[in-house]
């Protein structure tokens, strides 16, 4: 079994020969990574804008006290007046300034009279107008390549009229449960001996979730054939297999023997982790397999921790999932000498992370309602011992 940490380096190294882009309208890329650099190809804006309702004025001639009103001058039209010494053109937010003027003085700052403004507070020069290239600048690079379309990238490409950014193609994960005790949602319960599975739906969310596309094979029985021949389709059409079950040391656990008579290369087989230490993950080519533990609460951490970050190296994003600083409010046992990863529930009080255990349950890996609530996951290392209360630590957050 490899240390943590070389698990995720391995994850993280792993070479990926190519990559599938594709174009979307703009808003259907939102939670898509960008293939390309988004570049400014002109400026924002491209004149010197009125930022308020007022007056464009000369600076200089604000001390007058009072100027002559020659026109109006509203947004969406060409200015066709030149502002003349003495002289002031009202305008509007989002005009342009016209010709001549230099400040823009607001419609409070003025008593407006028989075509004429009597200044009540001056104003610095240059108030209130809008620099070219105030929001960006030809040629800058505004939005790079790699980076997830969320809200602000929306915003900022429709502005620069790009109507099918280029992104990358989500994953396609094919997601299966093996058990012969497994039964799917709604299938009728007959024997004491079934249960219910929750692996291949919990895992379906975090795929939906975390930016793949999910396609839901369902459970299939600890048969080696059928293991066999479920796991070929889904690797013919998918990028990415997730299994659940079948890969520790029972005689019914055929998924790890089975991913490599499939000829797949074994990128690692067993981690120092808890829960979730018989993990396998593999690849044939560009695409991979991972065979997740069967019991719920280490195929929800595991697939976190490794199904995530792969979606994501699949699209040249960023791992979505981070780590912060929190202090314990109670101590943490620590229970293996291995890496990690326990429910705790997460508080933020006047800016600071807080981590206790109230209410989580010690005991095997099947507790999955452990990860309900407030959640984050407690990450201590195999070098890590028993932590005081007060003590920092890191904590993977889910959100
Ligand atoms: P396995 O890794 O196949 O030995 O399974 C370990 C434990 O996890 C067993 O108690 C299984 O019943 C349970 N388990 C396996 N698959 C699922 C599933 N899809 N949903 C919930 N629990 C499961
Ligand atoms: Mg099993």
């Amino acid at each position: 079994m490899i240390h943590f940490d070389k698990s995720i380096e391995l994850i993280h190294d792993l070479k990926i020969e190519s990559y599938k882009t594709k174009k979307l309208y703009l808003l259907d890329a939102l939670g898509y990574v960008l293939a390309e650099d988004i570049v400014a190809d002109h400026n924002s804006p491209e004149y010197p804008t009125s930022a308020m309702d007022g007056y464009a004025v000369r600076a200089e001639d604000l001390k007058r006290g009072q100027l002559m009103l020659s026109s109006i001058n509203p947004a969406g039209s060409d200015p066709a007046d030149r502002v003349r010494e003495g002289h002031c053109i009202k305008t509007f937010t989002g005009s342009l300034m016209p010709e001549g003027s230099d400040t823009l003085i607001p419609i409070e700052n003025v008593t407006a009279e028989n075509g004429l403004i009597v200044i009540n507070e001056e104003v610095p020069k240059g108030f209130s107008v809008r620099a070219i290239g105030e929001n960006y600048a030809k040629g800058d690079l505004l939005i790079p390549k790699g980076t997830r379309i969320d809200i602000a990238q929306i915003g900022v490409m429709a502005s620069l009229n790009i109507v099918t950014p280029l992104v990358f193609e989500k994953p396609t994960v094919s997601i299966l449960s093996t058990g012969s005790e497994l039964l799917e949602l709604g299938e009728i319960q007959n024997s004491d001996a079934q249960i219910r599975s929750s692996n291949n739906y919990i895992l379906e969310a975090i795929v939906r979730k975390y930016d793949g596309l999910p396609m839901q094979l369902g459970c299939i029985k600890d048969d080696k054939e059928s293991i066999t021949s479920s796991i070929a389709a889904a690797m013919e059409q998918s990028d990415i297999v997730v299994t659940t079950g079948g890969v520790s040391v029972g005689d019914f656990d055929f998924v790890k023997d089975v991913i490599r008579e499939l000829g797949c290369e074994v990128i690692f087989k067993g981690v120092r982790v808890k829960p979730g230490q018989h993990i396998m993950v593999a690849r044939r080519g560009d695409k991979f397999i991972v065979g997740l533990p069967g019991f719920a609460y280490s195929s929800t951490v595991t697939a976190l921790l490794y199904v995530v970050p792969l979606i994501a190296r699949l699209q040249q994003g960023k791992c979505p999932l981070h780590r912060v600083k929190a202090t314990l409010r109670e101590p943490f046992i620590k229970r293996a000498k291995k890496a990690e990863f326990t429910a705790c529930n997460l508080s933020l009080v006047d800016g600071e992370y807080l981590v206790d255990f109230e209410g989580k349950k010690v005991g095997t890996s099947a507790i999955l309602s452990n990860m309900l609530g407030d959640i984050a996951l407690l990450v201590t290392s195999e070098e890590d011992s028993d932590k005081e209360a007060g003590e920092k630590v890191s904590v993977l957050l889910l959100d």
